[in-house]
């Protein structure tokens, strides 16, 4: 391991440990009656101990794992089958993996799917088996490696379950072509 390795792997420790004293000064001060908006308190392994109904808009937000895969652009075949391809959303930072607009992304590109507590139901069954969400509407754990368990963001590109580096942006294909770049469902 390098040296810059160890410095990165010792950052995202300390960010994430920023993070969670946060979250335990937060609890701490509700707890004698100082009020701290439940907007931005995020509970200890929240992302475990409930149901998606039961977050707060900052925990559903950081639940997701930053793995894109579910801006992979898919298409249904006549049995209904979701095939997902190696084409990314043109909107996808393949670099980051994150939504370049995340918060108008519904304006510019108006099929991308909002995942809510409530969408998640109906949508559930196509996201990556992986996807922190899928995973909790199914009653599973999250994985090791997911940040809010190992304390990296970068394992999810470090054990190729993200998309970076492996997908092409929509703007470079041929819509017509898409078939031909078809994946395994992940
Ligand atoms: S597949 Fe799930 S965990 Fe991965 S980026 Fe999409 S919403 Fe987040
Ligand atoms: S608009 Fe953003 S969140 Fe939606 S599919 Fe595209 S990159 Fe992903």
């Amino acid at each position: 391991m390098t040296a810059r390795g160890v410095f990165h792997i010792l950052a995202r420790r300390a960010q994430y440990l920023v993070l969670t004293g946060y979250n335990h000064l937060a609890v701490a001060l509700r707890s004698v009656g100082i009020p701290v908006s439940e907007a931005t308190l995020m509970r200890p392994g929240f992302w475990n101990r409930y149901t998606l109904d039961e977050l707060n808009p900052r925990e559903w937000e950081a639940l997701c794992d930053g793995c894109g895969l579910c801006c992979l652009l898919k298409y249904s075949t006549e049995n209904d089958e979701v095939i997902y391809t190696s084409v990314h959303c043109r909107l996808l930072d393949s670099n980051t993996c994150r939504c370049r607009h995340y918060e108008a992304r519904k304006r510019i590109v108006p099929d991308c799917v909002k995942l809510t507590p409530k969408s998640i139901r109906a949508n559930a069954s196509w996201m990556p088996s992986t996807c922190a969400y899928r995973l909790r509407h199914e009653g599973k754990p999250l994985h090791d490696w997911h940040y809010l368990i190992s304390g990296s963001r970068r394992l999810v590109h470090k054990l190729g379950i993200s998309v970076k580096h492996r997908a092409t942006c929509e703007t470079k294909v041929n819509p017509d072509d898409l078939f031909k770049y078809s994946i395994w469902k992940p």
